[in-house]
């Protein structure tokens, strides 16, 4: 440690919110260039490092074969698939010095299949996998908590080429089976949840989540098995019912009732003869969305139940790859129809406002809702009889209680960091790219495929935030800078000596080993060691004199004084260097 690139801090970065951020900047692990762009320092390259070992291993272990693409890529492929313009502003877009287009690679599929396109041709080639590990680019919005949602960052991404669907089921599962590995080894504690597949398109798809309160995504489970990534969940409709003798609609006057609270409470004191609830009311929330590579708004009118908000991430995976946005002042200046707090949807159909509902809002069921005046509201509006919505939409917030769509009971949520996804893509990709495999019959066999990634720098920050405490960051074993930390304690030339000693010879019997032979006081030395974070800490001071050393576990921080000539033997052994 004397040579090496290396300088803690004491205090945590000022942009820092998650305790994973904060420590890995503290520990010198990682430094920040730019919003969302971090360089690796030595002891944060090597945790990287590790990580990828372990990825590639197991990658390795089911066929997958190495290979790696520019991350510099033209615009043509893209074109192709149509996700120049999907991807919309998170893509990293640039010109070459004749005008041409090119970007930044955000992910692979079109490359992947280009090549495979370009290789092969026979069903006999056919399945093959392949997967690279390689930086990838995304202008992301909100790029957030250091290295876990970076601009630039490390990626596996790997990919399945079938000629059956039971083909990719077996692709999917042996990539499903290497990311169980893959995050044991790493001694996380992960979920894995039915998942969306976003702009991708595609059908069956799992997303692997790290436990985390600090998590930008929410999961939720059932006590019978059911677990999905909220952005997932489905909302079981009631039955259609007949709207035969349901009583008329009724506009009411309902003086100063913007919100649903005051309306409810308006209702129960209006002597209308029966109890009204928020879950009687329909709130209509108008949003605007805009389909990639147009420069058009366009309304919509979503209605959830009134007891219920928007969820703008599901709102948000519902209508992909269109972007979407609350209105502003201006746009209901510019719509004079709609009533703030008052919209119901006769106004939205009148105007040609596309209106889309909750599940919940299903043909048969009575509702209170805005009657497009102001102070105004109706009761008894019947779905199916008085408004007829232009289909449904999975946007209303799913809530703890809820009942599983299965059956399986009521949900629970928790937070998550996405580590690894894995989803059948299908033939999106082989359309686009017309990549078929002549079968043996000398007909074309239309190639299906998966795709599968794995956050491998956000991984770095992921172990860390599941694992530090307020002293710093607790590696697992084999994934730190280093497996043990030899601290010198004390000035005099023997300990400096027997430090070195150990060192050297830990190192030569294989141990990773991180040598503290500054010229520090003892106090600074293991504040420095607690903050790093290699697993087992071992002290040579004073007690060299009487033959022992202590060591220490980083975890536990349980002290054991150990022999020095049967330490070595004690830490190969702890270790499992052997
Ligand atoms: P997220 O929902 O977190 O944005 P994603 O759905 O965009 O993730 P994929 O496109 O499936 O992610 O990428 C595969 C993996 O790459 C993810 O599971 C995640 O671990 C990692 N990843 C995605 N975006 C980032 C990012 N901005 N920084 C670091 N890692 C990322
Ligand atoms: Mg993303």
């Amino acid at each position: 440690m004397s040579s090496l690139f290396l300088r803690t801090l004491r205090e945590d970065p000022a942009d820092a919110e998650v305790p994973s951020h904060k420590l890995l900047v503290r520990a010198g692990y990682v430094r920040r260039v730019a919003p969302g762009i971090y360089s690796w320092l030595p002891l944060g390259l090597r945790v990287l490092r590790n990580i990828e070992r372990v990825v590639r291993e197991e990658m390795d272990a089911i066929g997958a074969q190495e290979i790696q693409f520019p991350a510099l890529l033209p615009r043509e492929p893209y074109e192709a698939t149509n996700r120049w313009t999907e991807y919309g502003p998170n893509l990293f877009r640039l010109k070459d010095r004749r005008g041409g287009d090119y970007l930044l690679g955000p992910t692979h599929e079109e490359l992947f299949t280009q090549v495979v396109k370009g290789e092969y041709a026979s069903y006999k080639d056919y399945p093959v996998m392949l997967y690279q590990i390689q930086n990838k680019y995304r202008d992301e919005a909100r790029p957030r908590a250091g290295i876990l949602r970076g601009r630039e960052f490390l990626m596996k991404d790997s990919y399945s080429f079938d000629l059956t669907d039971e083909g990719l089921a077996e692709s999917y599962r042996l990539h499903r089976d290497a990311y169980v590995r893959i995050f044991d080894r790493l001694g996380l504690e992960y979920v894995v949840v039915k998942a969306t597949s976003g702009a991708m398109g595609g059908s069956a798809s799992e997303e692997f989540l790290a436990v985390a309160p600090t998590g930008e995504d929410t999961y939720v489970r059932s006590p019978g098995g059911y677990a999905a990534n909220v952005e997932a969940v489905t909302t079981p409709a009631p039955p259609a019912r007949p709207v035969d003798g349901l009583p008329a609609a009724q506009a009411h006057h309902t003086p100063d009732t913007p919100t649903i609270e005051t309306l409810v409470d308006f209702l129960n004191g209006a002597g209308l003869g029966r109890t009204f609830t928020a879950a009687d009311t329909l709130k209509n929330v108008l949003v605007k969305t805009r389909a990639p590579g147009s420069g058009e708004w366009t309304l919509l009118g979503v209605g959830v139940p009134g007891d219920r908000e928007v969820d703008m991430k599901r709102l948000e995976v519902a209508l992909e790859p269109a972007e979407v946005a609350l209105l502003d002042e201006a746009d209901f200046a510019a719509h004079p129809f709609l009533v703030k707090g008052y919209i119901g949807p006769s106004a939205l159909a009148a105007n040609g406002v596309r209106f889309l509902v909750d599940p919940r809002i299903a043909p048969g069921t009575a509702w209170v809702t805005g009657a497009d005046k102001p102070d105004h509201h109706v009761v008894d509006l019947v779905c199916g009889r008085d408004f007829t919505p232009d289909g449904t939409i999975e946007a209303a917030e799913v809530r703890e209680g809820d009942p599983a769509p299965d059956g399986s009971g009521p949900l629970e949520a928790a937070r998550g960091i996405e580590i690894g996804h894995v989803f059948q893509l299908g033939r999106k990709y082989a359309d686009a790219a017309q990549l078929d495999a002549l079968g043996a019959d000398g007909k074309p066999v239309r190639i299906t495929m998966g795709s599968y990634g794995v956050g491998v720098s956000r991984l770095v920050g992921v172990i860390a935030e599941q694992s530090h405490d307020e002293s710093g960051l607790i590696w697992p074993r084999g994934i730190g800078p280093a497996d043990v930390h030899v601290v010198v304690a004390g000035k005099s030339e023997e300990i400096a000596a027997g430090g070195e000693r150990l060192a050297a010879e830990l190192d030569a019997a294989g141990v990773r080993v991180l040598l503290d032979d500054r010229k520090a006081s003892p106090g600074v030395k293991f504040a420095d060691a607690e903050l790093i974070g290699v697993p087992t800490i071992v002290v040579v001071g004073r007690g060299l004199a009487n033959g022992v050393v202590e060591v220490k576990d980083r975890r536990s921080g349980e002290r054991q004084e150990i022999a020095v000539d049967a330490v070595v033997e004690h830490l190969v052994e702890l270790t499992g260097t052997r």
